[in-house]
C-alpha cells in the first residue's frame, strides 16, 4: 500500500469483475503497429512485421513491485493505479474480431491480407485463454502471436500460434515459486513456433538463465536475450554489457525496436 493508492468506487469495483463470455480488455485495447521484439523475418522471427496488438487486463506476476525492473504495463494489474480500475472494457468475441479487423484495415489496407497478424498481449493473456482459443478459431486467416510470462500452460489448441514466452528471473522481483514453472516452459518449448525471451541487466543474470535452459531442455536457437530498459540509452548500455557473452553462448539478442521506432510512449 502506498499513499498514492487509488480508491475505486463501488461501480469501478464491479466493473473490474470478469463478465461471462467477454474478454477483460486493458485500456490500450487494440492498436496497429510493427512487431518490435524478437528476430526479424529473414532470421525466422516476426520483428518488423505489421500487426494488430490486442492487450488484455490482469497479470499473475508483479514485476518491479518488490524491487527489480519495473513492468511497463502496470496499468493492466497494479490495483494502486487509477487506470487499472477506470480503463478496462468487456469485449465479446464478435466485438474483438471486428475491432482487430478494423485496426488492421485502418493502418495496413495496402498490405497483402495473407500477412494479417495479431499479437495478444497483456498483462498475462493466458489468464483468459478459453476465450483466446475461441478467437483464434474465429479468425482462421490470421497469424496469431501470444505473449506470456511462462507460468500458465497454453492449451494444445493454441499450438499453431507463435508463443513469445518471457520467463521472469530474480531481477524481476517476483518470488521464484510464482515466476518459475518448469513444466510450463517444457510445454511451450514443444510448440513448433515458440521463443524464450529473457530480460537481462548484465551477465550475472546468465547463470540463472543457463540453469533454466538446462532444467527445461530449452532449444538454444529459441533463446533470445533482451536488454532491460525504458529508454534507448538504458537499453543500449545493457546491450553493450551482455552482447559478447550472448554470442559466445549461441543465443541471440532481441532489441526493443519499438523504442527506436516510436520512443517510450504508451501506445495509446
Ligand atoms: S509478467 Fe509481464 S505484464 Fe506481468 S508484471 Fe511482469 S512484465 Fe508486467
Amino acid at each position: 500500500m502506498t499513499n498514492n493508492q487509488y480508491q475505486p468506487s463501488e461501480k469501478e469495483r464491479q466493473n473490474i469483475a470478469i463478465k461471462q463470455r467477454c474478454f477483460k480488455v486493458s485500456g490500450d485495447k487494440v492498436f496497429a503497429t510493427l512487431q518490435g521484439e524478437g528476430l526479424f523475418e529473414k532470421e525466422g522471427g516476426s520483428a518488423g512485421c505489421p500487426a494488430v496488438f490486442f492487450r488484455l487486463q490482469f497479470c499473475n506476476l508483479h514485476c518491479g513491485q518488490k524491487g527489480g525492473w519495473k513492468c511497463d504495463t502496470g496499468y493492466t494489474w497494479d490495483t494502486s493505479r487509477e487506470e487499472y480500475w477506470t480503463e478496462p472494457e468487456d469485449w465479446t468475441i464478435e466485438k474483438t474480431t471486428n475491432e482487430i479487423e478494423k485496426a488492421w484495415n485502418e493502418k495496413f489496407a495496402d498490405i497483402d491480407p495473407k500477412k494479417k497478424r495479431a499479437v495478444i498481449t497483456g498483462g498475462e493473456p493466458l489468464l483468459q485463454q478459453t476465450l483466446i482459443i475461441e478467437l483464434v478459431k474465429k479468425m482462421p486467416n490470421w497469424q496469431f502471436e501470444i505473449e506470456t510470462n511462462g507460468t500458465i500452460t497454453p492449451d494444445i489448441k493454441l499450438s499453431k500460434c507463435q508463443i513469445n514466452c518471457s520467463p521472469k528471473l530474480e531481477n524481476s522481483g517476483n518470488e521464484k515459486l510464482l515466476r518459475h514453472k518448469s513444466e510450463v516452459l517444457r510445454t511451450i518449448n514443444s510448440f513448433p513456433i515458440s521463443w524464450f525471451k529473457f530480460v537481462v541487466n548484465n551477465v550475472s543474470d546468465f547463470e540463472e538463465i543457463k540453469l533454466i535452459v538446462s532444467e527445461c531442455n530449452l532449444k538454444a536457437e529459441k533463446i533470445l536475450i533482451m536488454p532491460e530498459g525504458f529508454t534507448l540509452e538504458a537499453v543500449n548500455g545493457h546491450l553493450k554489457a551482455v552482447e559478447k557473452d550472448v554470442t559466445n553462448l549461441g543465443w541471440r539478442i532481441t532489441n526493443r525496436n519499438q523504442l527506436l521506432w516510436f520512443g517510450s510512449k504508451r501506445r495509446t
